[in-house]
């Protein structure tokens, strides 16, 4: 139901958990979040209010990480508990996923990866794009590159937000019939649900339409289509007030 990137030098936990809680005002059944950190993904999620996540984070605190991303839920396939709680990793841990929509082909491609031998580890309609962006990036693919590929075989509405292992230094999104925004900084870009989320850092944003893909990087925002095809950038400067 929520959803926050970040990139840039900031601890990515501080800004991704105050983002979300600027989203809490939309309801929510559940919450997680994942850093990129020395090669490595950390994740932590859990059914309930925020405040259950931040008491997980207390006893399991995640690494220092200038890359990473959150998610409110709000359930539409598989019940509100810890394991359909986003983010979604692909098996290895390569890869984390947050979604926010419906995946209506979901049920086909989750068969055609079961039958590959893959297993799962939700009843959710998201994880199956966990699996296969890690396909991609381990058959050779760029991150973005391996989420355009992705969308092409979805339908559906969706926001989704993606970090890799070995790519600590960027998000990657897509956007079908569900907001998604760029919150442009400098030294660091976020990527939300709403602008709501990155409104105390910076009012320079970005919108994405429908049908692109947008990788941040503390320093860049690339916007394309599904294809790949460049994209124009349309910034716009966000002039209500925060505390309204
Ligand atoms: N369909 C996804 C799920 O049930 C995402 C729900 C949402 O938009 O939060 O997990």
């Amino acid at each position: 139901c929520g959803i926050v990137g970040y990139a840039g030098s900031q601890q990515a936990m501080d800004v991704v958990l105050e983002g979300l809680r600027r989203l809490e005002y939309r309801g929510y059944d559940s919450a997680g979040v994942a850093v990129v950190a020395d090669g490595a993904l950390a994740s932590v999620k859990r059914a309930g209010k925020l405040g259950n996540l931040e008491k997980a984070l207390g006893e399991t605190p995640l690494p220092s990480a200038t890359t990473g991303l959150g998610h409110t839920r709000w359930a539409t396939h598989g019940p509100p508990n810890d394991r359909n709680a986003h983010p979604h990793l692909d098996g290895p841990g390569q890869v984390a996923v947050i979604h926010n929509g419906i995946i209506e082909n979901f049920a086909r491609l989750r068969a055609e990866l079961e039958a590959g031998g893959v297993g799962f580890n939700s009843d959710t309609d998201t994880e199956v794009v966990a699996h296969l962006l890690a396909a991609e990036v381990a058959a050779g693919s760029e991150l973005a590159d391996a989420m355009r590929s992705v969308c092409r075989r979805l339908s559906g509405a969706f926001t989704l937000l993606a970090v890799h292992a070995e790519a600590p230094d960027r998000v990657v999104a897509a956007r079908q019939n569900s907001p998604l925004v760029v919150g442009v900084g400098t030294g660091e870009n976020f990527l939300a649900s709403d602008v709501a989320a990155f409104i105390a850092h910076t009012r320079e944003a970005m919108e994405i339409d429908d049908g692109q893909v947008v990788e941040i990087t503390p320093d860049e925002v690339t916007v394309t289509d599904f294809d790949g095809v460049s994209a124009q950038q349309r910034r716009f400067h966000v002039d209500w007030d925060a505390s309204a």
